[in-house]
């Protein structure tokens, strides 16, 4: 019988720190948007060298209020990774515009830059380049390409922030960048999102389409307001956040370590990276929903890292790398409120589980 205790494949690093900066805002009396919000948002905008950081309640509304205020709208394209979930999608439609699916590069998981550039119309907008797991994408080559055709450059940080590439903090290289605090990510309150600028113009339309309250003129505004008790938590978070990705590192060099004789592919490992998740591909023929199950019965919750590829929800075909993606790789549980006893636990439950014939 197995009495091992159950391993979630994410959780949420929080305690007393938190609990501390939540009560004193609701002692406090004010709870909505005040002085933790603002806090926040400067803090981001410095970290980041940027001009202006608007805070909002989801990755999705940041996302959102990111294209809106770029001017992006009805009948414009806007060009995303086919390989992501469909967070990414919605805010394209909720900006009133087409969504345009791009396929991966196989090392990174990130968007391919030649097949971005062959996508491009008279009619996009946008591209949002994620950085997928962590991995930085090829910011250059989007610059570049976003650069000789006039088009802005979202960098999608939900799941990298505090990662880095040649020195440069993501989220401080595109246009516009956004981030997500939902229970899952690298640092949370609950739920809660961030969207920062390199114009300080754009922070204060989206700033302006955040709240619809004391306006004069008929703009459809939004209610993505960010509440003073999720500033209070997300401060404490960030103050964390060197902590986190330490620890992150340290697991994801054990598994590394402990891995590297099994017939797996283990992920790319970019200096710059943040360990958001630890990703591995199977040996072609392996089925994923087996191994996860396998995996289950050793008390470790395993997932498919994207639970569907875009272009498998729009019906479209093509996506060859993103699909092969799709069908081998495995994400296993990476956080810092692991012990080393359940990363032990983890190491060994994945060489049984792999060397199973299924
Ligand atoms: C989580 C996530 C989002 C959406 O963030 P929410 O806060 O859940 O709305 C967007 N993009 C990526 C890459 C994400 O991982």
């Amino acid at each position: 019988m197995n009495t091992d205790p159950h391993i979630p494949h994410s959780k949420p690093c929080i305690g007393e720190e938190e609990v501390a900066a939540a009560s004193g805002v609701i002692r406090s009396g004010h709870i909505a948007q005040g002085r933790h919000v603002a806090a926040l948002e400067d803090a981001f905008a410095r970290f980041h060298g940027r001009a202006g950081a608007v805070a909002v309640n989801s990755g999705t509304a940041a996302l959102h209020v990111a294209l809106a205020a770029m001017g992006v709208s009805e009948d414009d394209e806007v060009i995303i990774p086919d390989f992501v979930c469909t967070a990414v999608l919605n805010a394209v439609r909720h900006a009133g515009a087409r969504p345009v699916p791009a396929d991966i590069d196989p090392q990174t998981l990130n968007m391919d830059t030649k097949d971005v550039a062959a996508r491009i119309t008279d009619r996009t907008k946008a591209i949002i380049a994620v950085h997928l797991f962590g991995t930085p994408a090829n910011m250059d080559e989007f610059m570049s390409i976003g650069m000789q055709k006039n088009i802005p450059v979202i960098e999608d940080c939900a799941q990298s922030v505090g990662g880095s590439v040649d020195g440069r903090p993501l989220g401080g290289i595109g246009h516009a960048a956004v981030f997500s605090f939902y229970a899952t990510k690298v640092i949370t309150c609950g739920e809660g999102g961030m969207a920062i600028f390199s114009s300080g113009k754009t922070a204060d339309r989206a700033r302006d389409l955040r709240d619809y309250d004391n306006h004069d003129d008929d703009t459809t505004r939004y209610n993505y307001k960010m509440t003073d008790i999720q500033a209070a938590i997300a401060q404490t978070q960030f103050g964390r956040l060197g902590d986190f990705i330490n620890r992150r590192k340290e697991i994801a060099e054990r598994y590394t370590g402990a891995f590297a004789s099994l017939d797996v592919e283990l992920p790319c490992d970019d200096p710059g990276r943040i360990w958001y998740r630890y990703v591995i591909g199977l040996k072609k023929g392996r089925d994923v929903c087996v191994w996860i199950e396998n995996m289950l019965k050793r008390n470790v919750a395993c997932a498919r890292p994207v639970f569907m590829p875009i272009h498998r929800v729009l019906g479209l075909s093509g996506y060859a790398n993103s699909e092969n993606a799709w069908s081998r790789l495995v994400s296993i549980p990476i956080y810092p409120a692991m012990t080393n006893r359940d990363v032990n636990h983890v190491i060994d439950a994945v060489k049984k589980t792999t060397a199973e014939v299924s």
